[in-house]
């Protein structure tokens, strides 16, 4: 379903009383009013995850699965509580199948060394795609070295939309994990995920779904999906960093070894033998982030009452608005124009370096991302060193664009472009 579809955008008073959830939007910067476009970094935080933090702090702050006193209960009860809330929010079947990591990046670290690692052998494939974030690459190198397996990259076409037909050829024999990014974070492009894991499916790959630039923007239920695992971080849906999912098939994680040694993750230990816990807990060694749990919960809860269809129609809008907005500045190179595209909008500024347009705007009180966003073979793909990245959340307004595109002429006169 392309965004456009999805749902007509949201009135003016709607979004103006979104904002007023997040009381970082009231910040003045350079004495002009914030601007935050870097929502494919992290999302600023919303009133209800900060009070949920604070209120756990305040009331229930104890350690969890330990104490048999109270506030060690409401601890637990708390921290479990927002487990299912996450179960809730995917739709996964089960809330043993969600298992909290600090992130995406740790997510799929976890998937590659305890998932893959035990299963690769030499001459082995790993397919990823040519829009990766280092995250969904790294890891899986690493498993390469590891076991002498192979990295295949599947390409992307010049808009950045993936040649699904080339996936579909790649998957072979000796394909052990076919990892996908649902969004790519320095290009846009929404992947059509149901379809790749049913090619998967068909000649019996397991898929990891890197979902760090989906989750805040597009529905996800990973048992439509059919996915075995999917990734994705609290910060980048208004929730806390330090906190993330990785859902996981029941039977896969039933199948997996424990990637971390510590408490909480064992039944019983003996020198001699130590058993391992039930799933998810085999997989969250040592003390966890309650806080950060309780805050995620709290952000998934705000995001369902506003609902993601109105959220992803309403940036659907912010991106029609910019990408038509930006492509009448002559100076102006689109990174990524699929067809199917989040509310991320990559460009390059002429000659001038992506770092000097970022800071540039930033000094008219507009934040944006400058760089290789933790993706280079991205920008290998294109041939430039970096882009500048607006990417949208729900708080956003066409104000913002057009603020944007007014600290863009600033560039023009600074650099004579
Ligand atoms: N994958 C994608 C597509 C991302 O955009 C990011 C972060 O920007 C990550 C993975 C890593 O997320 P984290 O740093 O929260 O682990």
């Amino acid at each position: 379903m392309k965004p456009m579809e999805r749902m007509q955008g949201v009135d003016e008073e709607t979004v103006a009383q979104w904002r007023r959830d997040f009381p970082i939007l009231e910040e003045r910067v350079y004495d002009a009013p914030l601007v935050y476009l870097d929502n494919g970094a992290t999302t600023q935080k919303p009133r209800a995850v900060i009070e949920a933090e604070r209120a756990y702090y305040e009331h229930d702050n104890a350690n969890v699965h330990r104490g048999v006193h109270l506030l060690s209960q409401r601890a637990t009860d708390a921290y479990e509580a927002a487990r299912a809330r996450i179960a809730c929010f995917l739709n996964a079947a089960r809330q043993e199948e969600i298992v909290y990591v600090r992130g995406t990046t740790e997510a799929i670290n976890l998937v590659a060394q305890s998932f893959v690692r035990p299963l690769a052998k030499p001459g082995d494939e790993i397919l990823v795609t040519a829009m990766e974030h280092h995250s969904n690459i790294v890891p899986w190198q690493m498993v390469c070295e590891q076991t002498g397996a192979v990295l295949k990259v599947v390409p992307i076409d010049e808009s950045g939309a993936l040649d699904v037909e080339a996936f579909e050829r790649m998957l072979g024999e000796r394909t052990r994990m076919a990892a996908i990014t649902h969004v790519s974070n320095a290009l846009g492009t929404i992947n059509p995920i149901r379809r790749l894991v049913a090619a998967a499916h068909a000649r019996g790959v397991p898929v990891v779904v890197d979902g760090a630039q989906a989750i805040a923007h597009v529905p996800v239920d990973v048992q439509a999906l059919d996915c075995d695992f999917y990734a994705f971080s609290g910060h980048k849906i208004y929730g806390p960093t330090g906190i993330g999912v990785l859902y996981a098939k029941a039977e896969r994680l039933e199948a997996m070894p424990p990637w971390q040694g510590g408490g909480d993750m064992i039944r019983t230990v003996t020198f001699e033998k130590t058993q391992y816990n039930a799933i998810p807990w085999k997989f969250e060694a040592g003390t966890p982030n309650i806080a950060g749990a309780v805050g995620l919960a709290a952000a998934l809860d705000y995001v369902s009452g506003i609902g993601i269809e109105a959220i992803g129609a309403h940036e659907a809008d912010l991106l029609a608005y910019a990408t038509q907005a930006i492509q009448h500045i002559p100076q102006v190179r689109l990174i990524g124009t699929a067809p199917d595209k989040a509310g991320i909008l990559s460009f390059v500024f002429g000659d001038v370096h992506a770092h000097d347009v970022g800071t540039i705007v930033d000094r008219c009180g507009v934040a944006v991302r400058a760089g290789h966003h933790c993706a280079m073979p991205v920008m290998q793909r294109y041939g430039v060193p970096a882009t500048v990245r607006a990417s949208f959340a729900l708080y956003n307004t066409r104000g913002d664009v057009d603020a944007l595109v007014q600290a863009l002429t600033r560039v023009r006169e600074v650099f004579g472009a």
